[in-house]
């Protein structure tokens, strides 16, 4: 079996979601007592999240450089950087390890290709539902994305922030979220990427009509696979 190494703590509630379900799906195909090699790097959100509202972003890149450099020392066989807005600066963590970076954005948009999707609404922070760095993975997969209005994407961006990122799930925040995928389906998307790795705290599938994509399965679920991939 391969060795995950995993950067997490962005924020550390969703790496805990990372972690169960990669171990869950290595125990069901692999059964008895297996379970997922992991190496976890788990930063300090709170530096990140200073460095993302100053638009410091190369000294975010060199924080998590530097995890991705430590766990490829210690034997990681490939990196998962467990949040889609820290992607934007994936070109600059790669450029300092060998081993593989899976890209977050990637690994959803195959699934959504599989399931013949090709219009989908893009829910995540400010930054993954406004700059390129993200949605261009979709677009170049063929895919059109669709954003909440400026409106919407500050209610989205600060329940994230203030209250998932916390911890802290509450119903009259369900409440946006649902009204905002309402308005994404009624503009036609055939499906909603959950693009935060918190929102799954808040979102299921039983919530809402339109199709859920959430990118911490997704995302877990291709580094379980890869890790028992003995071609990888
Ligand atoms: N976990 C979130 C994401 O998937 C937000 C936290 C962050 O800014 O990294 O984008």
């Amino acid at each position: 079996m391969k060795t995950i190494g995993l950067i997490g703590g962005m924020s550390w509630e969703s790496t805990v979601t990372y972690y169960c379900l990669i171990n869950e799906a290595v125990k069901e195909k692999m059964g008895g007592l297996h379970s997922a090699k992991i190496l976890l790097y788990s930063v300090d959100f709170a530096e990140i999240e200073e460095y993302q509202a100053k638009g410091e972003w190369d000294k975010s890149a060199e924080v998590l450089a530097q995890a991705a450099v430590s766990l490829e020392k210690a034997g990681a066989d490939f990196i998962v950087i467990c949040t889609n807005t820290m992607h934007k600066v994936v070109p600059q963590i790669q450029k300092q390890i060998r081993i593989p970076i899976i890209h977050i954005a990637q690994a959803a948009a195959s699934v959504l290709k599989e399931q013949g999707i090709c219009r989908v609404g893009l829910l995540g922070t400010k930054y993954t539902m406004t700059q390129e760095f993200y949605k261009s993975k979709l677009i170049e997969a063929g895919i059109e994305v669709l954003i909440p209005n400026d409106t919407d994407i500050e209610i989205v961006n600060n329940i994230i922030y203030g209250e998932l990122c916390l911890g802290m799930i509450r119903e009259e925040s369900r409440k946006e979220y649902i009204r905002i995928i309402d308005q994404m389906m009624a503009d036609g998307a055939q499906g909603v990427i959950l693009g935060c790795t918190e929102i799954g705290l808040l979102i299921k599938q039983e919530h809402t009509e339109l199709p859920v994509f959430d990118t911490t399965q997704i995302h877990a679920a291709k580094a379980a696979e890869l890790s028992m991939d003995s071609n990888m």
